[in-house]
């Protein structure tokens, strides 16, 4: 999968590549990030890529010019051009799901005010947020998208249960995890875990599942 991100601050992702299993996937070519800076399309010579919003109010607007340019200097007939946005569709394991089979991502990042909306109405194909509050830019959101993703990724993991067991992959919540010491501060770890009867450990798992679902988002079991 390649992504390229569009954003006027492409040394926010600087160290993309040297963390964790992000970074490895990089390293190892599952995934290919490439940064473009907005402003070096801008025909300004300023390099300006915002103004004034018509109409008057506060801030600046992101020109639809230089993002144009950006999007079509990077767009193929397989791209999916997504803008990461406050009033998009809510980033969840489905989108990420979905997004994860598509062989090229153009990540969009928007400041300031946000950007002028006929790049919006006519040049992309998703907006996605990743929450309801709003950032003072699409970078963070892009780098929770290309974490989601490049997870589910075949290979990025080191085994596929890794994430098939894991909370939101199914509608439910992880059952509880536990490492050693088997005693930590008086606390012990439940004795199903310890007692090597496989089964038993997975029937334990599946109700702990449950749950833990039911006492902490109730809500999404309604969507099973
Ligand atoms: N004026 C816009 C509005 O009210 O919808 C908000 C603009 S926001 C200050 C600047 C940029 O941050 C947006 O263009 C978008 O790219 C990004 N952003 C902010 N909140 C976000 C969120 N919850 N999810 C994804 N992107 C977000």
């Amino acid at each position: 999968m390649k992504i390229d991100i569009l954003t006027l601050f492409p040394d926010f992702f600087n160290n993309l590549s040297n963390y964790s299993i992000i970074g490895r996937a990089i390293e190892e070519n599952c995934i290919n990030v490439n940064c473009i800076n907005i402003r070096d399309f801008s025909k300004d010579k300023h390099r300006k890529v915002d103004d004034y919003p018509f109409g008057g109010g506060p801030g600046m607007v992101m020109m639809p010019g230089p993002i144009y340019d950006a999007i079509s200097h990077v767009k193929t007939k397989k791209s999916k051009v997504i803008y990461l946005s406050p009033q998009g569709k809510r980033l969840d394991q489905n989108i990420a799901n979905t997004l994860s089979k598509e062989e090229h991502l153009i990540l969009l990042c928007g400041h300031y005010e946000g950007i002028d909306n006929r790049i919006i109405d006519n040049y992309i194909d998703e907006e996605i947020s990743i929450g309801d509050y709003v950032l003072t830019g699409g970078e963070i959101p892009a780098l929770v998208l290309i974490d989601c993703v490049t997870r589910l990724k075949p290979g990025v993991l080191s085994s596929e249960t890794s994430y098939i067991d894991e909370s939101h992959y199914d509608g439910l919540l992880e059952y509880p995890q536990y490492t050693r010491p088997r005693e930590f501060n008086g606390f012990k770890v439940p004795e199903v875990l310890l007692s090597g009867d496989h089964k038993k450990i997975a029937e334990w798992r599946e109700s702990e599942s449950i749950r833990v679902t039911l006492e902490k988002r109730p809500d999404l079991l309604n969507d099973l």
